[in-house]
């Protein structure tokens, strides 16, 4: 039996899968089993930050497996509490608190629950508990049924009623929208400083502004999920640091990037205190409210902080920002039609393409078809939404590599632009 066939036999068919079947990787190539390599921008969706196998990430789990791999959260695991020194010090640069999930999604359902907790702490002005989290259009936070209730998009949800309850959706990037946006039970704002899924769609700082500045205005906890865009792949170790630096959040999600590979997620919430005799919101959730088996195990921990270390001892936030310049530089210079504009932030960028000018077969997207013709000829990206392409090379992707990409999706797009 081929792949393929194994899936359709024995696979859940939750996922549309291309037919690729990679077997091996090193830095930023891929292989498939037929022995085809590709030039891989899409880095199992900005997970392997350091690209595939880094010597480094390998050494660390090597290592690992052989001393100890897992312990309960019964115990006390000195690389769970390394790597959230390693996070607070050099990443977040708040005083805070993190705790360890498994996903992006696990998370965001942290940080939903922190703040139900926080509305019961700080309750509406009639004393019931507050507990709406807003989110915004085109939002995409997972599939718990937490998170997805959290991901403001119709096809995630589809055939799913009901939701849980407590969140409400607004137009993102809207700032007269924001006005009357906050009801007694509101508790907090969710949001990603760079919308990845949804398009790659960067907040303005006007924007990330108002939204801070509601917060304090109406005693709203701010949260932001960073699951895709933190750890250095949008040009700083915090994605709203390129946006607006001197914003303080009170809570933040990640997964995707930080564990290079292995699955790990983790959110973290402020010490700031959230009444006046001084109760920080980090303390919140005590011993018996949350939990995970195997949350910040030795084994991801190991590996997390070889890769947080690595990019930031290597600089790799730097590595994105000057490479992301490059993209654009080299990109804007074709003056293709085709390409409508290029959003994100670092190596979180979407390439816009105009729908006019690719013919698209029932059922498929112009970014589809795009993403079909590139894998083809050997480059792999992901798409966002119907009518952009993402570029997620590894933070520490090499000027050559990126040019190489380059010239594969000239090459393609040039097609559609006679
Ligand atoms: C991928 C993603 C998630 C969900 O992460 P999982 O690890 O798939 O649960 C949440 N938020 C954002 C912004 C993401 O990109």
């Amino acid at each position: 039996m081929t792949t393929p066939e194994r899936y359709l036999q024995h696979v859940l068919p939750t996922y549309g899968r291309f037919p690729l079947v990679p077997v091996r990787g090193a830095g930023a190539r891929l292989w498939d089993e037929t022995g085809k390599s590709y030039l891989d921008f899409c880095m199992g969706i900005a997970v392997c930050s350091l690209g595939h196998c880094h010597p480094r990430l390998v050494e660390a789990i090597r290592h690992q497996t052989g001393e100890l791999m897992h312990v309960s959260n019964l115990y006390q695991s000195p690389l769970q509490a390394e790597l959230a020194e390693e996070i607070n010090v050099h990443h977040v640069r708040l005083p805070g608190k993190v705790f360890f999930s498994n996903s992006g999604a696990e998370a965001n359902d942290g940080l939903i629950k922190s703040a139900r907790r926080f509305g019961l702490k700080r309750p509406a002005a009639d004393g019931s508990q507050r507990y709406e989290v807003v989110t915004f259009l085109q939002s995409f936070h997972g599939r718990t049924l937490g998170a997805m209730s959290a991901t403001a998009q119709k096809k995630i949800h589809e055939g799913f009623d009901p939701l849980l309850p407590g969140f409400r959706y607004l137009p993102f990037n809207d700032i007269a929208a924001l006005e009357n946006a906050v009801r007694p039970e509101t508790a907090a704002i969710l949001l990603e400083p760079v919308q990845g899924e949804g398009g790659v769609i960067t907040a303005t700082p006007e924007f990330l502004r108002a939204v801070a500045a509601l917060c304090k205005k109406h005693d709203l906890l701010l949260f932001f999920d960073e699951v895709q865009a933190g750890f250095g792949r949008c040009g700083d170790a915090m994605a709203w640091r390129v946006i607006a630096p001197e914003i303080e959040p009170d809570g933040i999600s990640w997964a995707k990037g930080m564990g290079g590979g292995v699955p790990i997620g983790s959110f973290w919430l402020s010490d700031r205190a959230v009444d006046p005799g001084g109760t920080a919101l980090s303390s919140l959730l005590g011993p018996g409210s949350h939990g995970s088996t195997y949350g910040g195990n030795p084994l991801v921990c190991a590996a997390s902080l070889a890769v947080l270390r690595e990019i930031r001892e290597q600089d790799l936030e730097a590595n994105a920002t000057r490479q992301e310049a490059h993209i654009r530089e080299i990109i804007g210079s074709w003056k293709l039609p085709i390409v409508t504009e290029i959003r994100g932030k670092g190596l979180l960028l979407g390439i816009g393409l105009d729908p006019a000018l690719i013919p698209t077969p029932e059922g498929k997207t112009p970014a589809l078809v795009i993403v079909n013709q590139l894998m083809a000829i050997g480059l792999l990206v992901p798409p966002a939404g119907p009518n952009t392409f993402r570029l997620l090379p590894p933070l520490n992707v090499t000027t050559a590599e990126v040019d190489e990409a380059l010239a594969i999706i000239k090459g393609v797009l040039e097609g559609y632009c006679h």
